[in-house]
């Protein structure tokens, strides 16, 4: 599918990725995966520090990363620890849920113009 266009704004429709979430195996709270997130538990030497590795840890496109911080006692600093969390895409699916628009907020203004353009609903 190629990348489809709001029909108001005419921005590009938003990926559709999916979060993931890495934490240390030692995570008290184990949650499930939903079609918006993924949970992985590892063991603390293998969280990922890169977005090379973020690449290792998906089969999908790594789009963003955010990294936890640490601090550092010796430097009495806090430093960049390992990867909090990832999106990954498959390459091919956009958010579509408001399409032809990339948001709401597109369509209520669409909506407006059309109104103040005299478009009316038919009614009997
Ligand atoms: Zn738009």
């Amino acid at each position: 599918m190629s990348r489809p266009l709001c029909a108001y704004c005419g921005k590009a429709l938003p990926k559709l990725t999916t979060t993931v979430w890495c934490y240390g195996d030692g995570a008290k709270i184990r949650q499930q995966d939903s079609n918006w997130s993924r949970y992985l538990y590892l063991p603390d030497e293998q969280l990922p520090r890169t977005i090379e590795d973020c690449r290792r840890l998906s089969n999908q496109q790594v789009l963003s990363v955010k990294y936890s911080s640490e601090y550092n006692r010796e430097a009495d600093a806090f430093e960049r620890g390992p990867v909090s969390r990832f999106t990954e895409w498959d390459g091919a699916t956009y958010w579509t849920a408001s399409q032809p628009f990339c948001k709401p907020e597109c369509a209520l203004a669409f909506a407006r113009l059309a109104h103040r353009a005299g478009m009316k609903i038919a009614r009997p």
